[in-house]
């Protein structure tokens, strides 16, 4: 899951919208004149440059919490009430997967309808946003609210009403027939409806230094973070419609938006590459890797590959985003439900699937918006088609509309 999200510049009294707080780079005059990172030499503080300026480096301020200073829900595994195999426990009229926005919200649905859902919330809970930082586009919140806060809002509300939620991975399920029958680290559950919110996960390239400074200038999300990048000089990995498609709207915010892709062939489509091309403010560089992201408390710079000589040269940058593209979690259920040609669920009138009583919520079957808020609404409109479900197999009492 994607969202709105600003880098905790503020917390050390910096500009709100400086993700890289205490640390400037200086490209001096060589920043604008078309230079690009490909032949360039080694930059460290006071050298030459491949902007032909010299790179310096203000006093790094003090460093940034990181994201999980923030009081995460606390991981709950199965209890002895849950291992009561078959019935009572592990019985529920809405079982669902999931745990960021989508699952949370449906759970909130559903339980304020009585449905009493279990939650089975995967070992680590709470979807993306727990590793986004702030969060400001989720509407009720002007200030903005870390993405870890926010989904504890989500699990405490939904826990408010009578949800069950159970820290586990699902390792397998029978659709087959009703109940539905779903294992979680070898205790059975049983559902006479269920909801998949299983959400997507974006690829990351798998670099020690790109994972530490995630949120420190490395993102997977251009519409979550492209505003903190307002006037600096970033760089996108990528070669598909994702990559184009955030290079071209990075360049609202950036002076310039290097993009970076490891082979002269794009599977982006001829308009988006055409797009790019054609904008002045992206300079596209072909056969180069990333290997190394530079940087100590705040993105600095790339260490950048040529994929056809090997030739390695160090360049400044202010942010990097990883556009390399996303993987749907649909591993349990793909035997069960209808996949579409990029691997995410299908869904059917809405929120249904081709199985009875199995609904779909979230990122896990929407590559197109994949944003907190539309997950959300979701997993709103899978519990009330859920519910709705239930009713008319005699399941759970008909409900008034104001029971929502
Ligand atoms: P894609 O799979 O199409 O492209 C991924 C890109 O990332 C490829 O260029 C690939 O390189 C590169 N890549 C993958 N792994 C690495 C790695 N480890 N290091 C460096 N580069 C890597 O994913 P997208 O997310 O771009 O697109 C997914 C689907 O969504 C596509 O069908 C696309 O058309 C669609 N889409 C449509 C949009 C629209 O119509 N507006 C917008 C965004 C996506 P290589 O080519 O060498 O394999």
């Amino acid at each position: 899951m994607n969202d709105e999200t600003k880098r905790q510049s503020d917390t050390n009294g910096s500009a709100p919208d400086d993700p890289f707080a205490g640390f400037t780079i200086d490209f001096g005059g060589g920043s604008s004149g078309g230079t690009g990172i490909a032949g360039g030499e080694s930059a460290g503080s006071g050298e030459s440059t491949p902007y032909g300026a010299p790179i310096s480096f203000g006093a790094p301020a003090a460093d940034a919490p990181a994201v999980d200073v923030v009081r995460r829900p606390a991981a709950r595994g199965p209890s002895a009430n849950d291992r009561r195999g078959g019935g009572d426990g592990t019985h529920t009229k809405l079982l669902i997967v999931g745990s960021g926005p989508a699952g949370l919200t449906a759970a909130i649905y559903s339980a304020r309808a009585d449905l009493k859902p279990i939650v089975l919330a995967g070992i680590v809970p709470g979807g993306q946003l727990m590793i986004t930082s702030d969060v400001e586009n989720y509407p009720g919140f002007p200030e903005g609210i870390l993405g870890p806060e926010l989904m504890n809002t989500f699990r405490e509300q939904a826990e408010r009403f009578g949800t069950r939620i159970i820290d586990v991975d699902v390792e397998r399920v029978d659709l087959s027939e009703r109940p539905f029958r779903i294992w979680a680290r070898g205790i059975e559950y049983r559902a006479d409806a269920l909801i998949v919110a299983t959400g997507a996960s974006a690829l990351w390239l798998g670099l020690e230094s790109e994972t530490r400074l995630r949120g420190r200038g490395v993102s997977s999300c251009a519409t979550c973070d492209g505003f903190f990048f307002r006037d600096k000089e970033i760089a996108v990995v990528g070669g598909g419609d994702t990559a184009l498609e955030e290079a071209t709207y990075l360049t609202r915010f950036a002076t310039k938006v290097h993009l970076l892709h490891r082979r002269d062939a794009f599977r982006a489509s001829k308009i988006m590459l055409d797009r790019a091309i054609d904008n002045p403010k992206i300079e596209i560089h072909t056969n180069t890797a990333v290997d190394e992201v530079l940087g100590d408390a705040k993105v600095q710079g790339l260490r950048l590959r040529d994929t056809l000589t090997d030739e390695q040269r160090d360049v400044p940058m202010e942010g990097l985003f990883i556009a390399i593209g996303y993987r749907p979690n649909t591993e349990v259920f793909r035997d069960w439900l209808d996949l579409d040609e990029k691997g995410y669920l299908v869904v059917h009138d809405e929120t249904g699937s081709k199985i009875e009583g199995v609904f779909i919520a979230g990122d896990v079957h929407d590559h197109r918006y994949r944003q907190a808020v539309t997950a959300a609404g979701d997993g709103c409109k899978a519990a009330i088609d859920a519910e709705r479900w239930l009713e008319a197999q005699g399941i759970t009492e008909v409900q008034t509309a104001s029971a929502w």
